[in-house]
């Protein structure tokens, strides 16, 4: 009988899925596997919603945001009974490996099915946020980033033709990434991001020196995750300090969709492909994922337990950048 792999996608969608799932199942099925595929995530797992996925099945979708598998949060999950069920349905249809398509929470799910189940458990990083160790980049990432930059673009032209501020907020729930590469990109006079401390009254300072320089517009972009509490309550405050009138946007849930960029679709290709050959080597409680150009395996554990920190380079030069 041939082994059979399943393969499901959770947590927070991400371009890219797709073409991670089309590698998994494409090149396992090259490699005499059955692959299964689990619907929404946890959820479908915990009621035994699955099916053998062949590689026509998978045609035409490399190019398709969102996942074709659907995705979900479960709480029950989160349970050490949630997961004895899930240890159960695994067992009755007989799987051997896991690939766990998603992010941190995801992986922490994994790590903690993989303490009572004997199968083998690989994590696929999918997350717009990129906010993952053992990966430079997580599936969704670069999209998301070109989706948003596309908007900061747009919004820079109203900008400078009305001499206005613009607070614009970007996703990011623990991290700055989107922020930081968004911000740089777009030439953004001040990037608020929950890894550097800020002060808003210096922020402001620096706003209203701008002005004096010359500058007639501003953007200002806010990770979600920032300790103010968001792009809203960053306007509210700083408004009255800088002495100007700000317009807040909020990019939210189109930072999630859209056609996958060449980018993200090489990773999820080589990622899908690569936890494919940990698990025919043996692997578990590990993460597939690509560092400085070559692939490799992390423990799950680390993967949130370790952080992987911002770009310093850039984050030094942001002043000049906005001088
Ligand atoms: P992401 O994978 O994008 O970070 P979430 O944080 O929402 O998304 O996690 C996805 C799912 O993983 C959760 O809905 C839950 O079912 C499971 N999960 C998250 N954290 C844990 C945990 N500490 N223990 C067990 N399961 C977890």
């Amino acid at each position: 009988m041939k082994r059979r792999l399943a393969v499901l996608t959770s947590g927070g969608d991400a371009p890219g899925m797709n073409a991670a799932i089309r590698s998994v199942v494409r090149v396992g099925t090259a490699r005499g596997l059955e692959v299964v595929g689990i619907r929404r995530g946890y959820k479908g797992l915990l009621t035994g919603d699955m099916f053998t996925l062949s590689p026509r099945d998978v045609s035409n979708i490399i190019q398709r945001g969102g996942t074709i598998l659907k995705t979900s949060r479960c709480e029950e999950f989160k349970t050490p009974e949630g997961r004895q069920r899930a240890k159960a349905i695994l067992e009755q249809h007989k799987i051997d490996g896991l690939i766990l398509i998603g992010g941190d929470g995801t992986f922490r799910g994994g790590d903690a099915l993989g303490k009572i189940w004997s199968g083998q458990i690989i994590g696929v990083p999918g997350t717009i946020d990129n906010d993952v160790y053992g990966t430079d980049y997580t599936i969704g990432y670069d999209t998301a980033i070109n989706t948003a930059l596309d908007a900061i673009d747009k919004i820079r032209d109203t900008a400078d033709s009305h001499d206005r501020i613009f607070v614009v907020e970007v996703m990011g729930r623990h991290s700055g990434f989107i922020a930081q590469a968004v911000g740089v990109c777009g030439g953004a006079e001040e990037i608020l991001v929950p890894e550097e401390p800020f002060d808003l009254a210096e922020v402001a300072r620096r706003i209203r020196e701008g002005r004096q320089r010359g500058k007639t517009s501003s953007i200002i972009i806010v990770a979600e995750g920032e300790e103010t509490g968001g792009a809203v309550k960053v306007a509210q405050q700083l408004a009255p300090l800088a002495g100007y009138d700000m317009r807040v946007v909020i990019l939210g849930y189109l930072q999630r969709g859209g056609t996958p960029t060449a980018a993200d679709r090489l990773l999820a290709t080589k990622l899908g492909a690569y936890a494919v050959d940990l698990f025919i080597q043996g692997a578990t409680g590990v993460m597939a994922g690509e560092v400085g150009g070559i692939l490799c395996a992390t423990p799950l554990t680390e993967t949130w337990s370790k952080k992987k920190p911002l770009d310093k380079y850039l984050t030094g030069l942001q002043q000049q950048l906005a001088s």
